[in-house]
């Protein structure tokens, strides 16, 4: 099946009627494109060589929705598919789905339709008792404004190409769903019915599309600026070629300033650090990191970081989890998007020595946690504290392994009570250096403070990828490639507890 509603369609439709081929159709997904910027519209349909590369991340995005939509088809069994078998055959499609309804054919996956040049697939529809029920199904766990101004506009379409909606409804994750045994689909899923914002929409959405085409006819590029709207309510990809302008290190990168006073200081021309004007309000953190890129100075106060690292035992260890996320629970006992650590590394210190100890579950479609808790309690044996970078990371994720195997709580809340954060005198601004760019992460840490160590060489070089890599080993089937993939897990996470251990040598040494 071809997932429409995540496909963007590019250029000029092809359909067996030559008048069509000139016209510039708008479809679900460029229609969202239009309203949250006409300029990443037009640069779309007519530049879409500027875009930037789609990444793993928005990929995975895309496939989880797929998955999701097919899922949500088994809660209406026996339905005939209507998609596309690739993306110039839209048109097919709709005459597809027409001949259906003529055949009395009752439900529907990717139902498409086409009117006054905007086309739309919808997810499932559902013929009862004479009536089309239409369902958009969505892998988020939350319902958004941009899902309801996207279900209006396929109930537009629908409706004026004359099919008789009774209702159109959001089907969408419901994260509060804990499985137990088989998969429960009628709680996977929440139904959301919002016809009558539908119907409220429709002179928006009317107005809108006319709006729309009519920048689609321009000649030229429009004239819009860099602002909010390049990340809400979704990450433009148009960023590369219209942020090319702002440095690499700019507004944008200080730490936790307000969204709308970094746009009022672009407004007024500033976007160096160097430019910030002396009445603007910023908080000490902020300030430390203007002077320390104005002046290209480390900030280092020494007491503070002598006092931390003091306060450490001599016995220690450098803990670090990796974790992955699916949208539908494989396993009894866990929710959608429960975090699963599936991996660990741990480097033991003490007098001079270091140890490395680790795990790597099996793959994503089996149940490691317990195997996952057993090594962490065995390895973490010894006494002293726990260091870890962003403790209420791993503090969480060992709340959910309490939750779900109660059995093991008090050696996992011992664990917890022995841990210690490594970030604080980053995030603290007790050391601080201009190569860190704004940022506490151990990714602009580790360069700052042992340059000689990097994730750079690295297959696997950053956590999103550890999680999508370890999701997906099971669909690879070449069993020396797993043995690759699992090396490079493996060495990933290991840099992770390495880093830490030379980070905190560069600070004992202060
Ligand atoms: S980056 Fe911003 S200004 Fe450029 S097209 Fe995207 S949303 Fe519009």
């Amino acid at each position: 099946m071809l997932k429409i509603n995540s496909v963007i369609i590019t250029g000029s439709l092809n359909y067996n009627n030559t008048s069509s081929m000139s016209k510039i159709y708008l479809s679900k997904s460029t229609f969202i494109k239009g309203l949250q910027c006409e300029k990443s519209l037009y640069l779309h349909k007519y530049h879409s060589n500027l875009s930037d590369d789609t990444n793993l991340q928005q990929q995975a995005i895309f496939d989880r929705g797929t998955r999701v939509g097919e899922l949500a088809q088994q809660l209406f069994p026996g339905g005939v598919d209507a998609s596309p078998r690739d993306y110039t055959q839209y048109f097919e499609s709709i005459k597809d789905t027409q001949k259906l309804i003529k055949d009395g054919v009752e439900v529907i996956y990717e139902a498409g339709f086409c009117f006054n040049n905007v086309i739309c697939f919808i997810d499932i529809l559902v013929k009862k008792k004479g009536r089309w029920y239409a369902y958009e199904v969505k892998s988020s766990t939350k319902l958004t404004d941009v899902y309801i101004i996207d279900a209006s506009l396929q109930y537009y379409v629908m409706q004026n190409t004359g099919l008789d909606i009774a209702n159109i409804s959001i089907i969408h994750i419901n994260n509060t769903y804990n499985r137990f045994g088989p998969l429960d689909l009628k709680k996977l899923f929440n139904f959301v019915i919002v016809t009558k914002d539908a119907i409220n929409n429709n002179n928006y959405i009317k107005n809108k599309l006319l709006e729309l085409h009519s920048v689609l006819a321009q000649k030229s590029i429009p004239n819009i600026a860099i602002g909010p709207h390049c990340t809400t309510p979704y990450n433009c990809d148009f960023k590369g070629y219209c942020w090319s302008h702002v440095p690499e290190y700019s507004i944008f990168n200080l730490s936790r300033l307000n969204k709308k006073i970094k746009w009022t200081l672009y407004g007024r021309g500033v976007m160096d650090l160097s430019q910030i004007p002396l009445d603007a309000n910023l908080s000490d953190n902020q300030k430390i990191e203007i002077d320390s890129y104005m002046n290209q100075t480390e900030i280092i106060h020494k007491i503070k970081i002598r006092k931390f690292v003091n306060s450490l035992s001599s016995e220690l260890y450098h803990l670090d989890f990796e974790t992955y996320q699916s949208v539908v629970p494989y396993f009894d006992n866990v929710k959608p998007y429960q975090q699963i650590p599936f991996q660990y590394s741990a480097h033991y210190e003490h007098n001079q020595m270091v140890a490395h100890s680790e795990y790597l579950a099996k793959d994503s479609l089996t149940d490691c946690r317990e195997d996952f808790i057993k090594n962490l309690i065995r390895d973490m044996k010894q006494d002293g504290d726990i260091l870890v970078y962003n403790i209420s990371f791993e503090r969480s994720c060992i709340n959910e392994l309490i939750r779900c195997f109660p059995q093991y709580q008090s050696e996992l809340l011992a664990i917890i009570d022995r841990m210690k954060d490594l970030m604080l005198p980053f995030k603290e601004r007790w050391y601080y250096t201009p190569k860190m760019k704004g940022s506490y992460s151990i990714k602009y840490v580790l360069p700052a403070l042992v340059p000689s160590l990097s994730y750079d060489c690295l297959e696997i070089n950053n956590g999103n990828l550890a999680s999508l890599t370890f999701a997906n080993i099971h669909n690879v089937t070449d069993e020396e490639e797993v043995g690759v993939i699992r090396k490079n897990l493996l060495e990933y996470c290991k840099r992770d507890t390495l880093a830490m251990v030379k980070i905190l040598d560069v600070l004992k040494s202060i």
